[in-house]
């Protein structure tokens, strides 16, 4: 992308901002790769040698949970020493500015937390892996007091409150999504009048139905990602390249 693209695509994301005053911000992974978070998608992601375990198999079996607990700590070792960046900066900036209402996340890195986004102003739909939960009882456990004991044993501690299975607090593949964290977003999204959707491939359903769900309702649509998505098509402005590039360095100023 020359100079004069660069401008077009930061004038663009300006205008679309301008002309919003409801917004909710919609991440994916790509937001966090300019930090070293792998993305699922992008080839040769470790995620898909470390890929993790569904839930069935989880819950099902003792080696399963193993093997999900060492890729998990495998992958902890990827991005163990990760900061929020521009792109994450950029949406606090937002939130705090009062520009945007919510942030619906598929990401489980916790950066939006920690780049200074209330938890109150996140909904995260696949959860987050910086700590974990019991599936029993969901008394919260650390995933360093979990990663100590496992190194020790050669197994993941059972929840010391009821003995149930502990599981990272993500949400795996084949596992329910957090009911009230869907209807909620599902409420913000349909009730916004711009959705800014960044670092998405948009694959990921039923994630990627709320978009269209929004915009069904009436809200415009701005996706800004590497690569073409399958909602492109809904989307009244797309922009596409590297999300710190391409962002506005500042949230434009209104009258
Ligand atoms: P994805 O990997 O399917 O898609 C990421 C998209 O971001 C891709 O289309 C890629 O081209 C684009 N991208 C990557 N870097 C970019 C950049 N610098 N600028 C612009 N675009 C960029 O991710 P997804 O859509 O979030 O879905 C994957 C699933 O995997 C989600 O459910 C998520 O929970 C999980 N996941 C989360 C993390 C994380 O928390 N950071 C990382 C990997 C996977």
């Amino acid at each position: 992308m020359d100079r004069d693209d660069l401008t077009r695509a930061q004038d663009a994301i300006s205008r679309f901002i301008l002309a919003c005053e409801n917004i909710v911000v919609f991440t994916g992974a790509g937001i966090s790769t300019e930090v070293g978070v792998p993305d699922f998608r992008s080839p040769g992601s470790p995620w898909r040698i470390h890929t993790p375990i569904p839930f069935q198999d989880f819950m099902a079996d003792d080696k399963a949970r193993r093997e999900a607990w060492r890729r998990k700590f495998t992958m902890d070792d990827v991005y163990r020493d990760v900061k929020p960046g521009a792109t994450h900066r950029f949406i606090a900036e937002g939130v705090a500015q009062g520009r945007v209402r919510r942030v619906v996340t598929q990401n489980i890195d916790n950066l939006h937390q920690r780049s200074g986004v209330p938890d109150d102003k996140i909904i995260e739909l696949h959860g987050n892996g910086s700590y974990a939960r019991c599936m029993a009882c969901e008394q919260r456990h650390e995933i360093a007091d979990i990663r100590a004991h496992f190194e020790r044993e050669g197994e993941p501690p059972s929840c010391g409150a009821c003995g149930g299975i502990v599981k990272s607090a993500t949400v795996s593949f084949g596992q329910k999504m957090p009911l009230e964290a869907v209807r909620q977003a599902a409420l913000d999204m349909k009730a916004a009048d711009g959705i800014i959707i960044l670092g998405s491939s948009l694959v990921v359903r039923p994630a990627a139905d709320l978009p269209v769900m929004a915009a069904e309702a009436g809200a415009q649509v701005l996706i800004v990602n590497a690569e073409k998505t399958p909602l492109d098509r809904i989307a009244a402005c797309v922009v596409r390249g590297d999300l710190p590039s391409v962002l506005p360095k500042n949230w434009p100023l209104t009258d």
